[in-house]
């Protein structure tokens, strides 16, 4: 959901959403609600969001603090993106109150149904409330290095006890590889972040990408994880190697996986 442009009552817009939602076919699935971002939603739209997704158990997203842009806009009221949305004739009576993250957390955003994306651009104290709140951190590696942000403040935020996960964000935020398609791949994240964090051991980036996402969703102990109770799903990939190298193996998979199984069906069979 954005509303900027559109000028639209954050009430329908929210309307419609939930419409939408209750009206999808049922399925082993969820949907959450995604306010896009504090600078493209006005901070009613926020509010409203936090608290319908309370109230139906759902998850809420936004993608924060991505940029310097932002966090200057918020935390100054100025610079590029504030003179843009002035000009855009968004109310800017939201900004000059401190860090993006601490607007979400006036707007009541900061709970542990949230997903935080991004985060790159934290003021002192940001991380800490995202440990209170129990908020969680999805990390996009891919995107991150195409806008070339500032160091994604992984130890600071890991040192507040906050759950971090890896996302792919959009196809419009990643650069096409040589000879490789554009495309969301959870494996070509594990592999960026790997390279710019050699010191994070590969068990701690597959929990990223697995364990640490299934929290964040709410549905830890059913996926991301194979164990009892959970659901019967499974990928695997071709390794032939020594057992202390698997983990490095997973998460510098290149290519397809070998073998896919969805709800105890194969969706693609192992090969005999
Ligand atoms: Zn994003």
């Amino acid at each position: 959901m954005t509303g900027v442009k559109s000028r639209r009552e954050p009430r329908l817009i929210l309307d419609e959403t939930v419409q939408k939602m209750e009206s999808l076919p049922a399925s082993r699935g969820a949907a959450g609600l995604s306010p896009h971002a504090p600078y493209s939603t006005v901070p009613e739209l926020l509010r409203l969001s936090a608290t319908v997704a309370r109230d139906k158990g759902w998850r809420l997203t936004t993608h924060v603090a991505e940029s310097a842009e932002e966090f200057e806009m918020f935390t100054h009221a100025r610079g590029p993106m504030f003179d843009w949305l002035e000009r855009n004739e968004r109310d800017t009576a939201d900004c000059g109150l401190g860090s993006p993250v601490q607007h979400l957390e006036r707007q009541g955003c900061l709970a542990n149904n949230l997903l935080a994306v991004h985060a790159n651009y934290l003021a002192p104290g940001d991380a800490a409330l995202f440990g209170r709140r129990g908020v969680s951190v999805v990390h996009c590696p891919r995107s991150h290095a195409f806008f070339q942000h500032r160091r994604f403040p992984r130890e600071e935020i890991a040192g507040a006890s906050v759950n971090i996960c890896l996302g792919t964000d959009s196809l419009a935020s990643m650069s096409k590889g040589r000879g490789q398609p554009l495309e969301l791949n959870l494996f070509a994240e594990m592999n960026a972040f790997a390279v710019a964090y050699p010191d994070v051991r590969p068990e701690t980036v597959l929990q990223m990408a697995t364990v640490n996402g299934a929290r964040a969703l709410g549905w830890q102990g059913k996926i991301g994880e194979l164990s009892e109770n959970t659901l019967a799903d499974m990928i695997a990939v071709p390794f032939a190697g020594k057992r202390a190298d698997a983990f490095d193996a997973v998460v510098h998979h290149p290519g397809d996986v070998c073998a896919s199984l969805i709800d105890g069906q194969w969706a693609i069979a192992p090969v005999a």
